[in-house]
């Protein structure tokens, strides 16, 4: 059995302990310890990392009694060692884990929702409920959640006796059994839990609802508390003043520029669009009208572009046009017909210049390999058809 160091106090970085047992296992070492202050992953709160003298800790896992720490180097069994807790990491856990419950327990009091998933991650973490929130409920819950930071309010943890347990109404995610801790935050929260702690609400900081979704028929909420909110706060400041600068506009006037940027954005190229298609009606009424076959060789055209000119080129010449855009080696190319089925003629092109293609009736394009000559001459022939 191990001694739950951060049980006894969640804010232990460093202990003194021995070594019961260390075990290789796979390139790594299984290392059991008298007591330990690093917490094993459990409860949604991820494993604890640090040292061991030299060794690093990698994870910490707890089966039954026993706590397993995972190291990367062996220890003596029977020797007395050190242990050093990563405190920054531990110490943004534990405002997470804290958050979480001021945020969990105030959606539960005022709408009946349940925690039903929950997952730290690095920037942020999830928490999943079994029914579905609206924003302004949302933000109520996070204006609430804050004014609990701001009271400072102690956070206690304790293993009723069954007779106390019985009376209590604490949250839970399942059904409990053996000794069960209740981590208590008063007017806010009571839930059975085994993770670790900041000792007053104040610790936390910030608490901050970042994104919301309909997740499993309830709602899953991204936050961020303590660091973690003030890394993402930092993030997207950097952003807004970036945006700022790049418009010229007020911080707090950005989306609506945005907006103007959007809408003048569509019209150009709208208008561009519109341009650009009385452009290619110039080129085409260059041609004779009713000239018959016609292939023209463009450098670059968008494909919407290249469609269009070719249907307007099949209708001047009133027979086959083809546009073609590239370079010797390969070309896309769109392919019109103004009075017959196109697609004998773009199966044709393909299988002579290695092409792929496909289309309507009316408008065939693909891509070939050859040169401007060989699909000319390809043209040529195909007048005297
Ligand atoms: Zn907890």
């Amino acid at each position: 059995m191990t001694e739950k160091l951060y049980y006894k106090n969640p804010y232990q970085k460093v202990f003194s302990a021995h070594v019961l047992k260390c075990e290789n296992k796979k390139g790594h070492w299984q290392v059991v310890l008298d007591r330990t202050a690093f917490y094993p992953e459990g409860g949604g709160q991820p494993a604890d990392i640090g040292v061991l003298d030299l060794a690093n800790v990698t994870d910490v896992q707890a089966y039954g009694d026993e706590i397993v720490h995972t190291t990367d180097r062996p220890l003596n069994a029977g020797s007395a060692v050190m242990g050093g807790v990563n405190w920054e990491y531990r110490f943004r856990l534990m405002q997470q884990h804290t958050g979480e419950h001021i945020v969990s327990g105030i959606a539960n009091r005022l709408y009946g929702v349940d925690n039903v998933g929950f997952h730290m991650g690095e920037k942020n973490m999830t928490v999943d409920w079994n029914g579905r929130l609206k924003n302004d409920q949302l933000r109520l819950i996070e204006r609430l959640a804050n004014e609990a930071v701001y009271r400072n309010l102690p956070v206690s943890a304790e293993f009723p006796p069954p007779e106390k347990l019985n009376g209590m109404n604490y949250r839970s995610k399942k059904e409990l059994a053996g000794r069960i801790r209740i981590v208590t935050i008063p007017g806010y929260d009571m839930c059975a839990c085994c993770g670790t702690h900041v000792a007053f609400t104040g610790e936390i900081g910030a608490i901050k609802l970042l994104t919301s979704q309909n997740y499993k028929g309830g709602t899953r909420v991204t936050l961020a508390c303590g660091a973690q909110a003030m890394e993402d706060f930092e993030l997207k400041q950097q952003n807004v003043m970036a945006v700022s600068s790049l418009l010229s506009a007020k911080p707090e006037e950005i989306a609506n520029s945005v907006s103007h940027l959007v809408e003048d954005n569509e019209r150009l190229k709208h208008e561009l669009s519109e341009t650009r298609g009385h452009l290619l009606k110039l080129k085409a009424d260059v041609f004779e009208k009713g000239c018959g076959n016609i292939s023209v060789f463009e450098k670059s055209l968008l494909p919407d572009d290249m469609r269009k000119y070719a249907l307007m080129l099949a209708e001047r010449g009133g027979g086959v046009a083809a546009v073609f855009c590239g370079a010797d080696g390969g070309y896309r190319y769109a392919m019109a017909d103004s009075s017959n089925d196109v697609r004998p003629i773009g199966k044709k092109l393909d299988a002579e210049f290695s092409g792929r293609g496909g289309g309507s009736k009316e408008l065939f394009q693909g891509s070939v390999k050859g040169k401007q000559s060989g699909l000319e001459h390809f043209f040529q022939q195909l007048s005297r058809i």
